[in-house]
């Protein structure tokens, strides 16, 4: 009997045994699992952030602004790349201080307005270059924090407009003046009665009638300039014949080249078509062409020659044997005002603006200008029209 029941209970003890050591090993693995779920709940959050961290990092290194965060006592916390590239810095930035990752004297400037005043509010600083760079500061601190977001645009583009439009104002208003003060000198002579002889005053209202041609040839021009450096003008292109259309430009022009006694001669391949505005095509000829005449030799010779180009489209030029263009002025001329011989060239009732005018009508038209000339030898302008299938 007492074999039977210790077998029993010997049987129930290892039974017992038995299962809670197999309950041990299922909760054993089952903490390993959620240790496990656990770490890689913790990778995927790292991952997350790293994640989050390039994105951010790239947003930010794609701002056209320079932006900085510095800490409170001027060290970059973190930059993005146009502020490494405005400031010209190639080494890391983090950890510095500004002030020592740019040598600048407006940078230990800016740091003690952000130290004092919490904020700076379009601080212009310029960096020397070249290229010489203005660029705005904007600092504030960050509310509720120690740091500071420092942020800088670039202004460079925006200051040399401004300098253009205030130059550009300054030539229009100068070029108005001259000869409307002369106009007026005029008149007030003749009003005063002090010219008697007739003869004289014919002369005098000659020179007021050429003065009013020069202030209308310049408003004309200039709402010519306007409307190509405004985009509004449309083109209306047609094929059209190159060597008629110069030979138009040369009858128009004939009394002033037979004053000048020059000969102009129209080489254009007669059969050479191109793809223009026709009229704004003209208005190049004649601008060079009245150039050529005005600046060129008296009793000399101009050429008007083109050529297919091998890549496609047309070259023209306009060649005389006048004096010549020094070299530091060869691109100058295409500038709006821009004269060589200033005395001269007003003398002529320039307005300073034909060569602008036309290197507008061929860029819109998609081709180039430019000149070549030697000193005493002469002066060639050249232009390039495209192909009817590359024009737009
Ligand atoms: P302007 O009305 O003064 O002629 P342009 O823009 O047509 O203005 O020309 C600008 C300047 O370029 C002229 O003032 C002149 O000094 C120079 N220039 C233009 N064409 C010639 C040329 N064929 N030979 C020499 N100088 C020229």
């Amino acid at each position: 009997m007492w074999f039977w029941i210790s077998l029993i209970l010997l049987f129930a003890s290892i039974g017992v045994h038995l299962r809670w050591k197999s309950r041990f090993r299922r909760a054993q693995s089952d903490i390993a699992g959620l240790e496990r779920l656990q770490q890689l709940m913790q990778e995927e959050h790292a991952r997350d952030r790293d994640r989050e961290h390039i994105r951010q990092q790239t947003i930010f290194d794609g701002m056209l602004e320079g932006v900085a965060i510095l800490d409170s006592q001027g060290t970059v916390q973190s930059s993005n790349l146009a502020f490494r590239r405005f400031l010209n810095i190639t080494q890391e930035t983090r950890g510095r201080r500004l002030d020592e990752c740019v040598s600048h004297p407006d940078i230990p400037r800016l740091l003690e307005r952000l130290a004092r005043d919490g904020q700076v509010l379009g601080m212009e600083i310029i960096l020397p270059g070249p290229p010489v760079r203005v660029l705005q500061a904007n600092g504030n601190r960050l509310s509720g924090d120690q740091l500071t977001l420092l942020v800088f645009h670039d202004q460079t583009r925006i200051k040399e407009l401004e300098r253009m439009r205030k130059e550009f104002v300054a030539n229009v208003s100068h070029e108005l003046r001259t000869p409307l003060s002369l106009i007026k000198g005029f008149v007030e002579t003749l009003m005063g009665g002090a010219v008697t002889d007739p003869v004289q005053a014919q002369k005098f209202l000659q020179t007021i009638n050429k003065h009013t041609d020069r202030l209308t040839y310049l408003i004309e021009d200039l709402l010519t300039l306007s409307r190509l450096e405004g985009g509004q003008v449309s083109l209306n292109r047609k094929p059209t014949g190159l060597a008629e259309a110069a030979q138009q430009v040369i009858e128009d022009l004939e009394t002033r080249a037979r004053e000048q006694s020059v000969q102009v001669v129209n080489l254009i391949p007669e059969e050479m078509t191109v793809f223009v505005d026709a009229e704004r095509l003209q208005q190049v000829f004649f601008n060079l062409l009245e150039n050529a005449i005005k600046y060129g030799k008296v009793g000399g010779t101009v050429e008007i020659g083109a050529k297919s180009m091998v890549a496609g489209g047309v070259e023209v030029w306009v060649k005389d044997d006048g004096p010549g263009i020094p070299e530091e002025s060869r691109t100058r001329v295409f500038e709006r005002f821009y004269r060589v011989d200033r005395a001269r060239a007003r003398d002529t009732g320039g307005t300073g603006l034909g060569l602008a005018i036309v290197k507008h009508i061929v860029q819109i038209h998609g081709g180039e200008v430019w000149v070549n000339s030697e000193i005493d030898k002469g002066s060639t302008f050249h232009f390039t029209l495209p192909a009817e299938s590359e024009a737009g």
